[in-house]
């Protein structure tokens, strides 16, 4: 099968100049739409509404956990880094996504996953690992 010449084409979000997939239609991260053709009309005649997003062909993975700070804990701070390496260990990308702390008592649950888009085939190698098992209290 040959890659599609427009394979890997992106842009910036015009709302919040985040990197976003070419034939994105609404924004990931801001979800603001971003084409017309993410626009139907509603059957009823009424106001336009926003069509469902772009499908992913497959979401290969997809990791959340929960933190969660013991009443009696003395708190914490937290960073959420996330890093792509390509197949020879190069970092692509390394961002850090969120910072903050969690007083006694609070939790904070963090949400990562890959959206695949295209017509071959994807998948996960299955190497995740969970470095440290949630607090739980
Ligand atoms: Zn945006």
């Amino acid at each position: 099968m040959k890659p599609n010449p427009s394979l890997g084409a992106t842009r910036s979000c015009p709302h919040c100049q985040t990197t976003i997939l070419q034939r994105a239609t609404v924004c990931p991260a801001c979800r603001h739409i971003l084409r017309f053709d993410a626009i139907k009309p509603a059957s009823n005649g009424s106001k336009p509404v926003a069509a469902a997003p772009s499908v992913p062909t497959s979401e290969p993975f997809r990791i959340e956990s929960t933190l969660r700070q013991p009443e009696d804990g003395a708190g914490y701070e937290y960073c959420l880094i996330v890093v792509v390496t390509n197949d020879r260990g190069e970092e692509l990308t390394r961002k850090v996504i969120s910072v903050g702390s969690l007083k006694p008592s609070e939790s904070r649950t963090f949400t990562v996953w890959v959206e695949a888009y295209g017509d071959g085939a994807v998948k996960s190698n299955g190497n995740g690992r969970l470095l440290d098992e949630p607090a739980h209290s």
